[in-house]
């Protein structure tokens, strides 16, 4: 029986002061049962791993370079995350394959490199509106899957996958739980063809999650949990979340 997972992406959001008391109210609501994390911007990582240490909750990052170390400004190598406990890293979000050009190869790079350092990636694969009407579901999905398949080999079935269905992100249209379904079991009998240990994978939702929709999504066989964006920076709302999933 996989156990599942609740991750919140607070993307480029939050304060000192605001995350004390997000992480008060998720810490304060323990015991779950379900793994909960939260995927925070790189600069809050000390104070995050801080505060969670002692706690079931984990922390990681948004993103993770492919590379180790070197002339790339701006970038956070898998050791870095390392170094501040990070369980998970976030990799090929609908948003850095959009606003930085992430193909799906770097992604697929960016999720070994994490894996190296023995951090979890989060692969995030989705498509997008005009994709899904043009009936390119399936193929767009199987395709970003391919490449990190490819790329993690022996160590595929380690990662963690988020179907993001671009269309339902930040946008309060969620996938219908049929839907999702459908695509987990597409992504499930994709990773059988390449790993045995496909059935134990944890495959996560995301989009437009919220308390009100999470028992019905969660509910489906082949869906192991949420990556939750803007309901995961309202503790009340992210905990009603990861109790849906315990
Ligand atoms: C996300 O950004 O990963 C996400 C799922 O966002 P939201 O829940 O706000 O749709």
């Amino acid at each position: 029986m996989r156990r599942k997972l609740v991750a919140g992406n607070w993307k480029l959001n939050g304060s000192l002061k605001t995350n004390a008391e997000l992480l008060a109210g998720i810490v304060g609501a323990q015991p779950f049962g379900c793994d909960v994390a939260v995927c925070v911007p790189a600069p809050y990582l000390a104070s995050v791993a801080q505060t969670l240490t002692g706690s079931a909750v984990r922390w990681g990052s948004q993103d993770c370079s492919a590379r180790d170390s070197g002339a790339y400004t701006g970038e956070v190598s898998a050791a870095m995350l390392q170094e501040f406990g990070c369980r998970y890293a976030i990799v090929g979000h609908s948003e850095r394959r959009q606003y930085h050009g992430e193909t799906d190869q770097v992604v697929a790079d960016k999720a070994k490199a994490a894996l190296a350092k023995g951090v979890t990636p989060i692969v995030c694969v989705g498509e997008t509106l005009a994709q899904r009407e043009a009936g390119e579901t399936q193929a767009v999905v199987k395709r970003q899957l391919s490449a990190v398949i490819h790329t993690l080999a022996h160590c595929v079935s380690e990662m963690v996958v988020a179907y993001e269905p671009v269309w339902a992100i930040g946008t309060g249209k969620v996938a219908s739980p049929e839907q999702a379904q459908e695509v987990h079991a597409l992504m499930r009998a994709q990773l059988k063809a390449a790993t045995p240990k496909a059935d134990d994978m944890v495959l996560l939702y995301g989009g437009s999650m919220k308390p009100d929709n999470a028992v019905a999504l969660l509910a489906q066989p082949d869906i192991d949990g949420g990556l939750i964006g803007g309901a995961a920076l309202k503790a009340a709302d992210f905990v009603a979340i990861c109790r849906a999933a315990g």
